[in-house]
């Protein structure tokens, strides 16, 4: 047994994806950018009965300033809007404590913690410090880097902060040759972290790792194969002109079609 998989204790009841058929498909755009832009994109994810739950990025964490962050608090009166009239489950994007109460004032019902907050352990360690003592699910995807003790270190923070309804998202890495993808996938890394992390629910995002329409099918497809318990996948009314990851976004019927060629009621292995 290596230092990592001795020291590790996670206390997982794994409810996250129950209630829904696997495997479980989180839809909705990158960001959330006006009400009408979410409820369209709701309504019609809400049509294939595939789709158990809407995310939305509230608060945007960009890589270089300048570029559309979000449009804070009121996008979650949005989400409640969805909530409401689809009845879907809502997911956002968690950094802070700041996100953490607004989120669970607003009824958010998964929370996430994105690849940017995954590599940095004092932030991490915020979020799990503001969720002491709530129950709530939150996934977490790996971090920037292809640092898989990170990923781990983020997913222990939670839980002894009393988190048990934890799930992981593999989004890629970012490496020097990402080509042909955003960041790249490793398959292997799947395997491993179900061995360090045994029960947790692994869930792919084609989205960040393809960046682009075209890649989505083969990159989910991949994904399948390997046993992933779900996909995220961002989709909008309009990709074209969305504020944030347009030309990896797909329209709801985009998804549909993509949902359809992966087959995904007989795809589990
Ligand atoms: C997102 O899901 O929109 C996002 C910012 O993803 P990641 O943290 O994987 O870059
Ligand atoms: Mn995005």
């Amino acid at each position: 047994m290596n230092a990592s998989s001795s020291t590790l204790k996670i206390v997982a009841k794994t409810n996250i994806l129950n209630g829904g058929p696997l495997p479980t498909v989180i839809a909705g755009p990158c960001s959330a950018e006006t009400e009408a832009q979410m409820l369209q994109t709701a309504l019609e994810l809400k049509k294939d009965h595939r789709v158990s739950i809407f995310r939305a990025g509230i608060w945007k964490p960009r890589t270089r300033p300048g570029l559309f962050e979000g449009v804070g608090k009121v996008g979650l009166e949005w989400l409640t809007t969805v909530k409401q009239e689809t009845g879907m489950l809502t997911a956002v994007e968690v950094a802070n404590t700041q996100h953490v109460e607004e989120a669970l004032q607003h009824g958010v019902d998964i929370l996430w913690v994105g690849a940017r907050t995954t590599v940095n352990p004092f932030s991490v360690q915020e979020i799990a410090d503001a969720l002491q003592g709530v129950d709530i699910p939150v996934l977490v995807k790996n971090p920037v880097n292809p640092d898989i003790q990170l990923w781990l270190g983020a997913l222990e923070r939670l839980n002894r902060a009393g988190i048990t309804d934890l799930g992981l998202i593999h989004r890629g890495f970012s490496t020097p040759n990402n080509k042909p993808y955003r960041n790249h996938p490793k398959w292997q890394t799947i395997q491993e972290i179900r061995n360090l992390a045994p029960g947790i629910p692994l869930l792919c995002d084609p989205s960040h790792i393809a960046g682009r329409r075209d890649l989505l099918e083969t990159v989910s497809q991949q994904a399948l194969h390997l046993g992933v318990d779900g996909l995220m996948i961002e989709t909008h009314i309009n990709p074209d002109v969305a504020l944030s990851d347009a030309s990896q976004q797909v329209t709801p019927a985009g998804l549909d079609k993509l949902l359809t060629a992966l087959d995904l009621e007989t795809e589990r292995v």
